[in-house]
């Protein structure tokens, strides 16, 4: 009963959406970590830190305490990299795709998934993420009325990244064939990653898939992007909504949100760092 009345809502919300046409500008300038550490000290912070970039701005009295609750050392930003590096042991690549969750992969180790509606930057994150890896290829399926898939990253033996389907057209139907079975039934899961687009803040849609992580019990994080294009005043507003919604409102949503842009790569790194924590392959010291 609950699945179908998201599924109507969400077609409604849906309607609301069209497809901006999509130009992905590649560059690699800071996409490696060793390149971010030679910048001046407020920059770095600004790419690496990009919430505590943004305190600056804000007034005395806002509480910041939450922008540092994955508060990692460059040491540990660094080890994090190596994960997404391939080498001549550790390949990275495309690994397969699903429609349904019977054809999902078997897969044993720990596993990230990445959702959000379309246009959000979900693949362009995905490639920023795998910048170091050029040879993996993100497949996207753009043209509305084509099914949309769930595809299967493999980074070694250390986790499995999937990119689910974005809310937008056939989005009821993806979800209810795709994200809500993958989000019940996948016990390898151990986070989801919520892409918000900073220019628009959260959109219906957002909520209803909020309230699905909620309902499941399902941790989750809030990642804002494209914060390289958001006006600062708008930014800013959107942070301290995201933040505080998360604080208040959400039981299984990590209470940092998680800033980036693919674009410069503001946030990308410590991404990686988060992603190899909640896989259990970067013992922290200090969250
Ligand atoms: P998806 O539908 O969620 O996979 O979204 P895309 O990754 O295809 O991005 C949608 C549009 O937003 C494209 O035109 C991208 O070039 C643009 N975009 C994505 N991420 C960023 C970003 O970090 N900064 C800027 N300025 N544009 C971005």
């Amino acid at each position: 009963m609950l699945q179908l009345q998201r599924m109507r809502r969400l077609a409604g919300a849906n309607c609301l959406l069209r497809r901006h046409s999509a130009t992905w500008r590649s560059s690699t300038k800071n996409a490696s970590f060793s390149e971010v550490l030679q910048l001046e000290d407020k920059k770095l912070t600004g790419v690496v830190f990009p919430l505590q970039g943004l305190e600056k701005y804000l007034a005395s009295n806002v509480n910041t305490a939450s922008f540092r609750t994955f508060n990692p050392g460059l040491d540990d930003i660094h080890r994090a990299e190596a994960l997404f590096k391939p080498s001549g042991r550790h390949t990275i690549d495309y690994f397969s795709s699903a429609v349904r969750m019977d054809h999902a992969p078997q897969l044993s180790q720990p596993e990230v998934c990445f959702v959000g509606r379309s246009n959000v930057g979900k693949s362009s994150l995905i490639k920023a993420l795998f910048s170091l890896a050029p040879d993996v290829e993100v497949r996207v399926s753009k043209t509305p009325g084509h099914t949309k898939k769930m595809n299967f990253f493999k980074v070694g033996k250390y986790f499995t990244l999937v990119d689910m389907p974005g809310y937008g057209y056939r989005a009821p139907q993806d979800f209810a064939d795709m994200v809500e079975a993958y989000l019940q039934e996948r016990q390898n899961l151990k986070r989801t990653f919520l892409l918000v687009d900073s220019l628009v803040g959260f959109q219906k849609a957002d909520h209803i898939a909020i309230e699905m992580l909620e309902e499941f019990g399902i941790p989750y994080v809030f990642v804002l992007t494209k914060i390289d294009k958001a006006p600062k005043g708008l930014l800013i507003k959107n942070v301290l909504e995201i933040q505080d919604f998360a604080e208040k409102h959400t039981q299984g949503c990590f209470p940092q949100l998680f800033p980036v842009s693919s674009i410069e790569y503001s946030g990308i790194h410590l991404l990686r760092c988060f992603i190899a924590h909640v896989t259990g392959n970067l013992p922290m010291m200090n969250s």
